[in-house]
């Protein structure tokens, strides 16, 4: 099975955090105040999903 880690979309995270996924560009996510962007938090074990790329 191919995991998020060997992505070359994927950025590991720090420590014990998950990682975060680069494939497309960042989300806007908003609430009545505030406004950001995200990404997808992965974790280096998931599985794979079709748009996985190996790294060279
Ligand atoms: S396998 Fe998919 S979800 Fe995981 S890092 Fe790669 S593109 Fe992102």
């Amino acid at each position: 099975m191919t995991q998020c880690k060997f992505c070359a979309h994927f950025l590991r995270g720090e420590g014990d955090m998950p990682g975060e996924c680069y494939r497309f560009p960042p989300a806007p996510l908003s609430d009545d105040d505030a406004f950001v962007c995200v990404r997808p938090v992965v974790d280096g074990e998931d599985k794979a999903c079709g748009e996985f790329r190996g790294n060279q």
